[in-house]
């Protein structure tokens, strides 16, 4: 393998994102190929014994095992390290496999943890279900309010954990505040930045820790590999994240991998054309439905905090209609154009109900808590001419009487 400039962080994290997002982190095989080798290997060989040896003792820099190490993957951890601003990155195989790699490795029985009420339903199985299987204690916050977070710090508090905007209310975090609370107290920060990823919000400007991602969506953005990653310091990643990630093995496949570097060689394109796109869109829908939760629209109540740490809105926002599940159901069987699809970050535009889909998993209680009624549609705006968007969206409206 040729260390490309790529590979030289010293040259690297001097380029501006555009380019590290092509550039970053590319190393070429003797062939000299322009795009990324994928290289589909479990292991390597070594010359003698002697260098393995030397290459499991950690005194000798290459490959042993591709649980551990994989030249593709490690093209796109460097890649989205550059991105993040962050100092070190590790991939996995999902996004739920970065979120629990990042909570589990850092926390212990007798712990706690607090987290955003609204976040994706997954992760709320984390924060309410698994966590407390093994003894950590979690509380759930309004993460709109900063004070939620001081009030509910205990003295064995160690990990905030929210995602903003979340999934699917859209409810923006304060991340300078709920991260300067953090940082105060010593207790380290976990943001889920999936629905704005770092060509929108990079959270380690406003003093983050580790920042997770699930890949699947705009970072493939076209809807094709599940992917996830977690991003902290060279010393988080080595000391606390690696111990845990190597030896229980949620590891992306090289072949994944290299479709999400792929995907990143457009993030910034797509997703400002798709933002753009959702504008009009949720533009459009505002004089149509009760309710849009889409913080790129001077209606939405953290419009002026969302704008002031994302660069655009993003492609996702979700809308209110007052039919409950027959009238939300009824506008995904008109759709003609726009799939029903619970993905998001796609080129493609989809639609969902999240009470009956991506939701459903969570305690109807919960849910309510949440903000996620059985009204509420999550759209996501592709690629497509947003003319087409807002007329199928127009049609399905009149077929439930809107
Ligand atoms: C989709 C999603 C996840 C889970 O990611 P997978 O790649 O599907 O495992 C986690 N958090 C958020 C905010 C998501 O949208």
């Amino acid at each position: 393998m040729k260390r490309h400039t790529g590979q030289d962080r010293s040259v690297t994290q001097n380029w501006k994102p555009a380019t590290q997002a092509v550039r970053g982190g590319t190393m070429r095989s003797e062939w000299g190929e322009t795009s990324e080798a994928i290289f589909l290997t479990s292991g390597y060989a070594y010359d003698c014994a002697g260098d393995a040896a030397a290459r499991f003792a950690g005194e000798q820099t290459g490959m042993t095992y591709s649980r551990l190490q994989n030249p593709t993957t490690e093209m796109l951890e460097h890649r989205i390290a550059l991105l993040e601003g962050a100092e070190a990155c590790r991939t996995m195989a999902s996004g739920m496999a970065a979120m629990t790699a990042a909570l589990l490795c850092q926390l212990q029985t007798g712990d706690h943890l607090v987290g955003g009420r609204a976040a994706f339903g997954s992760c709320r199985w984390l924060t309410d279900t698994l966590l407390p299987k093994f003894g950590i204690e979690t509380t759930v916050v309004d993460a709109r309010d900063p004070q939620q977070f001081v009030d509910a710090v205990r003295p064995n508090t160690k990990v905030f954990f929210f995602e903003t905007p979340a999934n699917p209310t859209m409810d923006v975090v304060d991340l300078r505040a709920v991260c300067g609370i953090a940082r105060e107290r010593g207790i380290t920060t976990v943001v889920d930045n999936a629905f704005a990823t770092p060509a929108l919000q990079r959270p380690m400007d406003y003093g983050a820790d580790v920042v997770a991602y699930s890949a699947t969506k705009m970072m493939d953005g076209q809807g094709r590999v599940l992917a996830g990653a977690v991003c902290g310091t060279e010393d988080f990643v080595t000391n606390t994240l690696l111990p845990f990630t190597r030896n229980t093995g949620p590891t992306l496949s090289a072949f994944n991998a290299w479709v999400v570097l792929k995907g990143l060689e457009t993030l910034d394109l797509r997703i400002k054309r798709q933002s753009e796109n959702a504008l009009k869109v949720g533009r459009f829908l505002e004089g149509r439905v009760p309710r849009v939760n889409f913080p790129g629209l001077p209606s939405h109540v953290q419009h002026e905090l969302a704008m002031s740490q994302m660069a655009m809105a993003g492609p996702i926002f979700s809308l209110q209609l007052d039919g409950g599940r027959s009238q939300a159901h009824g506008l995904l069987d008109a759709l003609t154009l726009i799939d029903i699809s619970n993905n998001i970050g796609d080129s493609r535009s989809l639609m969902t109900h999240p009470s009956s889909t991506t939701h459903s998993g969570v305690a109807e209680d919960k849910r309510i808590e949440m903000g996620v009624t059985e009204g509420m549609l999550r759209l996501n705006v592709g690629l497509e001419d947003p003319e087409d968007l807002i007329a199928d969206l127009d049609q399905a409206l009149r077929a439930v009487g809107l």
